[in-house]
């Protein structure tokens, strides 16, 4: 088992000493059921030839079909995909949604390649993994670096190979395809959601709150952007270049329109007088995760907080808007610390809900608004996350093992009801 997964699987064993699951199940839950790795090759826009490696891994379908995202970036692995599929079974259990968790992903820098290789390369990957997909097998989404272009053509793809149009196998799609409304909003709109409520038990005000936020892509710019509408002090953003800064707080809607326009807040840093981005300082990104805050939230990628950082945290809060992003190391210092963490499977399972929103539109075929869709996703986020500070505060564990503790006892109990055939 390679490292990622390794300690992921730190987390289970921490979590299996509070529930009573099956010994069955919870051998079951060590493994991935089945990983496919294919090589893809595309004909690039000066006529050679390239071969790119993608995975897909359904780590288990006993609630229902495998659910997760793609990822295209330069550090995907098969290790990787293998984690973010088993953070998946456990973020679907917990949301209570009819998924098992799966996960793909394509070793590449999209941004080395042009618009027309993107479209070969990601037509190339539904061919290599067409039969091991579908609307009641497991269903692709969006995840860090693809989107909902990426998505149309996935969901074209198949629908050829099939010779029949498939919406329900891929969610995140555009909104002329079956995509669902507030799809690309719902992991940012959902963290806030959960924000909101869990910050409510430490009677924090928003206007005496101050908040960092690691990471401005789809996720950390509208969970950013919403709690600077509900009058919270974000203080400091950043990209993979690095942050800014202000201790008075930042105008998050000018960045955001900032960005749009440059593809980028680095240039900020070279320029003082943009937008009303009125006194702030650069910072580098682990300077930003050590900030004396009230909250930090890293929505970036994985490994960001471990042992070598951990005992530089200074917020009292973290928000797990990435998958991944504290590793169990960081977990044993930042606990005694008294550090309230919220866990990833709960914090950022806004998407994954308005993505089963979508298949289940794309299914029955009747459409719903905006407004219908984000009061649904509140409801079940917030529901949830009361369930997991109540096991928290019953069982004196932190809320992520209260977490998994939650997933696992949903887990356990479709493993069982399902049975094994030996
Ligand atoms: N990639 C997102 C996640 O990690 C969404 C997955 C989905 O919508 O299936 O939760």
């Amino acid at each position: 088992m390679g490292g990622l997964l390794a300690d992921a699987s730190k987390r289970l064993e921490q979590a299996l000493k509070y529930v009573e699951i099956s010994e069955d199940a919870s051998e079951r839950l060590k493994y991935p059921k089945t990983s496919l790795s294919v090589s893809i090759p595309v004909r690039m826009d000066d006529g050679s030839l390239r071969i790119f490696q993608g995975y897909r891994v359904r780590y288990d379908d006993t609630r229902g079909p495998g659910k997760g995202g793609v990822r295209y970036h330069p550090n995907v692995t098969m290790d990787e995909v293998q984690s973010l599929a088993f953070w998946m079974t456990f973020k679907c259990a917990l949301l209570n949604l009819p998924f098992g968790g799966a996960k793909g992903g394509i070793t590449i820098n999209p941004k080395e390649l042009s618009k027309q290789e993107l479209e070969r390369l990601s037509r190339g990957y539904i061919e290599g993994i067409a039969d091991f997909i579908g609307p009641d097998m497991d269903i692709l989404a969006p995840d860090v670096y693809t989107n909902e272009m990426i998505m149309g053509w996935m969901m074209d793809q198949y629908s050829i190979i099939q010779r029949k149009i498939s919406p329900g196998v891929v969610t995140g799609k555009p909104q002329t395809m079956g995509g669902s409304q507030g799809r690309d909003q719902a992991t940012g709109t959902g963290a806030f959601y959960v924000i909101q409520a869990m910050l409510a038990k430490f009677n924090k005000v928003p206007q005496e709150t101050t908040i960092a936020v690691q990471g401005f892509g789809n996720a950390g710019s509208v969970v950013a952007q919403l709690l600077y509408k509900a009058g919270y002090k974000v203080v400091a953003v950043s990209d993979s270049h690095g942050g800014i800064y202000a201790p008075q707080g930042l105008d998050i809607p000018s960045i955001i329109a900032y960005k749009k326009e440059h593809r980028g807040i680095k240039a900020i840093y070279c320029e003082d007088t943009v937008c009303d981005i009125a006194e702030h300082k650069t910072l580098t990104n682990e300077e930003l995760l050590a900030l004396d805050v009230d909250v930090l939230i890293p929505a970036a990628l994985e490994n960001q907080i471990t042992e070598k950082n951990a005992h530089e945290i200074q917020a009292k809060y973290i928000f797990e808007v990435a998958n991944g992003p504290i590793n169990s190391a960081a977990d044993a210092i930042l606990d005694p610390k008294g550090i309230h963490v919220f866990p990833d499977i709960l914090v950022n399972a806004g998407g994954v809900t308005v993505s089963y929103f979508e298949w289940v539109q794309n299914r029955s075929g009747l459409y719903w608004t905006l407004t219908e869709v984000n009061e649904r996703m509140k409801q079940k986020m917030v529901v949830e996350a009361e369930k997991v500070w109540l096991i928290c505060q019953q069982k004196g564990v932190s809320m992520r093992t209260a977490a998994y503790i939650h997933a696992l006892n949903r887990l356990g109990e479709a493993l069982d009801a399902k049975g094994t055939r030996d």
